[in-house]
């Protein structure tokens, strides 16, 4: 089959991305803030054996408690330095501009030969963040881009990562052995991995997720604040304006982090995205139709190439892939 149309390997569910059976890849992964991300990702490294045992830290005993009631790991404590004792991959799932609080309540506990990662949304900054109190040699900067609007510990779902980009940004001072071990991880409960610059990173994913993200707040700030069609927005949101209200509806505290710490290439993208945003009110103001028309067919091409690419559909539940590249789901969307 081909390869963009079916990415990421094999469509059939099962832990198709590891053999049950072979040893765990970890003896204990010790997880920093315990929510939508790194629940996931407990409950296939759960699913899939890839760790002997887990252990969470987080800052409210409540949400410690909700992930042990949950069954995401097998112990929990609120002093960090405790939690990672004994781990060989701490995985930091904390907002990004938390992570430097983060790095130095682990250091002290933290064994010489531990791994650490992180899923943060920026990584320029967070490799900042974190760098005063780590062994560089063996951090590895990572970001799944996975996700939904949910957040907490009851958000995790099993199978968010597969068939999904996992991408790493190690720097010059990463132990590339570390790189192997941390991307072995991710390849095992299904994601592929990219390597890429921190600042490459950030200025990508400043266009693909985090301007879409602030389009999409501001979008339904906006509407409920139009005197005299506030009531209707209830009644007469179509399909687009939900999927808005969806994406908007993204946990507020990790998203002013984001946009804090990408601060730079967010704004870049912002400058662009209203520069071309006034040439189309222009060509609405002077009815000049072919402005209008050229620059929606060729975001129609963009939208095919996409579709394409595997990406047209809102998670990887065990699903069929149409020859059109659409994936059926057999499992509602959590
Ligand atoms: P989440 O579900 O809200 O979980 C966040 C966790 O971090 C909770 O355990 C929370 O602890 C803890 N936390 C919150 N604020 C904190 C602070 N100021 N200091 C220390 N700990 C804090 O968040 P998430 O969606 O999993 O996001 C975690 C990371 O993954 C973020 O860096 C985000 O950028 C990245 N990410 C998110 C997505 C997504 O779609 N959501 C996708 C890819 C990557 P308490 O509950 O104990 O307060």
């Amino acid at each position: 089959m081909n390869e963009a149309v079916n990415p990421g390997g094999p469509a059939t569910p099962d832990d198709a991305f590891w053999s049950p059976g072979a040893p765990p890849l970890f003896g204990q992964v010790t997880f920093v803030g315990i929510g939508l991300i790194n629940g996931s990702l407990a409950r296939d490294i759960r699913r899939l054996g890839l760790a002997r045992r887990l252990v969470a830290t987080s800052r409210q005993q409540d949400t410690l408690n909700e992930a042990c009631r949950l069954g995401l790991v097998d112990d929990a404590a609120l002093d960090a330095a405790a939690a990672v004792q004994g781990a060989d991959l701490v995985v930091l799932g904390v907002p990004v501009g938390a992570s430097g609080e983060a790095a130095r309540a682990i250091a002290p506990g933290l064994r010489p030969d531990a791994i650490v990662t992180d899923v943060g949304s920026v990584k320029g900054s967070v490799i900042d963040l974190v760098a005063p109190f780590l062994d560089m040699r063996r951090f590895v900067a990572g970001h799944p881009i996975a996700g939904t609007e949910r957040s907490g510990p009851a958000a995790a779902v099993d199978r968010l990562f597969e068939r999904r980009w996992c991408i790493l940004t190690p720097t010059g001072a990463t132990d590339p052995l570390a790189v192997d071990r941390v991307a072995g991880l991710w390849q095992a409960v299904g994601a592929r991995i990219e390597m890429m610059d921190p600042a490459h990173h950030d200025r990508t994913l400043a266009i693909t997720s985090h301007l879409p993200h602030l389009l999409a707040f501001n979008l339904i700030n906006t509407a409920d604040d139009l005197e005299g069609v506030k009531g209707e927005i209830l009644k007469y949101a179509a399909g687009g304006f939900t999927d808005f209200t969806r994406i908007a509806a993204s946990n507020p505290r990790m998203w002013q982090d984001v946009f804090l710490h990408n601060k730079a290439a967010v704004l870049e993208v912002v400058g662009r995205y209203v520069e071309d945003l006034l040439a189309l009110q222009r060509a609405i103001r002077w009815d000049e139709a072919h402005v209008l028309f050229n620059r929606f067919e060729s975001a129609g091409v963009v939208h095919r190439e996409v579709v394409r690419a595997g990406h047209a559909y809102k998670r990887p539940v065990p699903a069929r892939l149409q020859a059109d590249g659409y994936v059926i789901a057999e499992a509602p969307v959590q």
